[in-house]
């Protein structure tokens, strides 16, 4: 049986309280706002529904880089430099101009809370009243809050996002015990007819999984043919809905990072390093306010604009999934695999795919805990 370690019973305080800066959601966003707003001197509160770290959200795959330049490298389990892709008429491997790498969720997220300077609280948030946020311990009150709560998007200023009508994907996998070499998936109608299915390897555990963009096609029966395919038994589900289309970043006074805002990019599903990238530009921005270079409106005017700024390129990927999902049954997909087996054109396929939401400079990690202000340079001259 699993431990929960969210508080129970008689722990359970009531929460009510006023806060200079409110970020809901102790995952890659919240915590990557959290981490810009150290040594800021502001009484900084993180709230969540279960403890840092505690439920994983996702195959924990990223690019190295990304950890690395965060200082999250005492996570990562297994690195990556090329993927093993299948489909029904062969395998390629492609070399990765960048390495991926798979991490312990429940490590990552320590590491990134321990460069924050922020107090942390387990509760349920229902809902918000202008800035009054409602959770199951009592009401929380702030002038600057985040919503890093997930694709339902839960302090938008209408309904929840509902699965299927809205623009989401699905996934599911298991974490059985086992290991592996190599990065792999399958582009393989016969799982799924729009998406994709993989096995990650992690150490001591594979993360294996089946993905699809189209929300009424249910992925647990392919899940549970894909681990019974590569052998390993079906145990330890994760799985949730993906947002496939960008999102207004602010709306009502309110900041939205990660999959709240549907910052997760479509066709590849990747959305930890854009978590992690506009939770940053978020962060950057409070913080400014936090230290009186600007006011509430103006950063909510620049995190908006930057966000949108990108929308061209989610646009794009988003007719890539579109493509993929019609491709995928027909002869067209074998001659696309062999395309990427292209060195040149992989390399440049990948490189603008990373530039989608670049690394940070290299010093983040360090400069986060003393001052941010070299991090915001870049973005503040926009
Ligand atoms: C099966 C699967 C595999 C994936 N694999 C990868 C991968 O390998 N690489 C990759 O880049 N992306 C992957 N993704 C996508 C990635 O998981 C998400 O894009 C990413 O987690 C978004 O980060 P986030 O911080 O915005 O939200 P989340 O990581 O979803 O975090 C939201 C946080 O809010 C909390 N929360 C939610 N609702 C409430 C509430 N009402 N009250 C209090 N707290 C609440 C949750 O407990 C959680 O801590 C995967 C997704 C799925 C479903």
């Amino acid at each position: 049986m699993p431990v929960r370690a969210t508080k129970r019973g008689a722990e359970r305080t009531p929460l009510d309280r006023d806060c200079d800066v409110l970020i809901c959601g102790a995952s890659f966003a919240g915590l990557a706002v959290a981490r810009q707003l150290a040594g800021s001197g502001r009484d900084v509160l993180i709230v969540d529904r279960y403890e840092v770290g505690e439920k994983q959200t996702s195959a924990c795959a990223a690019p190295t880089e990304w950890l690395d330049r965060l200082g999250l490298r005492g996570a990562i389990q297994q690195t990556f430099s090329r993927l093993v892709v299948h489909t029904p008429k062969g395998t390629s491997t492609w070399p990765l101009p960048w390495s991926f790498s798979t991490f312990d969720y429940r490590t990552l997220c320590a590491l990134l809370f321990e460069q924050t300077d922020a107090t942390f609280d387990t509760a349920k948030v229902d809902g918000r009243s202008g800035f009054t946020v409602h959770t199951d311990r009592g009401d929380i009150r702030s002038p600057l809050i985040v919503d890093a709560l997930g694709w339902r998007r839960v302090l938008g200023a209408g309904a929840n996002v509902q699965p299927p009508e809205a623009f989401l994907s699905r996934g599911l996998e298991v974490h059985p015990d086992g290991s592996g070499e190599d990065l792999e998936l399958w582009l393989d109608p016969s799982y799924v007819r729009a998406g994709y299915s993989w096995s990650f390897p992690a150490d001591t555990e594979l993360r294996v999984g089946v993905g699809s963009f189209e929300p009424r096609d249910h992925v647990k029966e392919p899940t549970l043919r894909l681990a019974q395919d590569v052998d390993v038994p079906a145990v330890r589900f994760q799985g949730n809905w993906i947002p496939h289309k960008l999102r207004k970043a602010v709306d009502d006074g309110i900041f939205f990072a990660g999959d709240s805002a549907g910052h997760c990019l479509p066709v590849t599903a990747e959305g930890i390093r854009t978590a992690l990238y506009f939770g940053i530009a978020a962060g950057q921005e409070i913080r400014a306010v936090l230290d009186g270079a600007q006011s509430r409106e103006q950063a909510l005017m620049r995190y908006g604009a930057f966000s949108d700024s990108h929308a061209w390129k989610f646009l794009w990927l988003k007719r890539v999934q579109n493509l993929v999902s019609r491709v995928n049954p027909t002869p067209l997909m074998p001659v696309a695999i062999r395309a990427m087996s292209n060195e040149r054109l992989l390399r440049w396929a990948f490189d603008h795919y990373l530039e989608i939401a670049p690394p940070p400079p290299a010093n983040a990690a360090r400069s986060a805990r003393a001052t941010a202000s070299h991090e915001l340079a870049p973005m503040r001259a926009l």
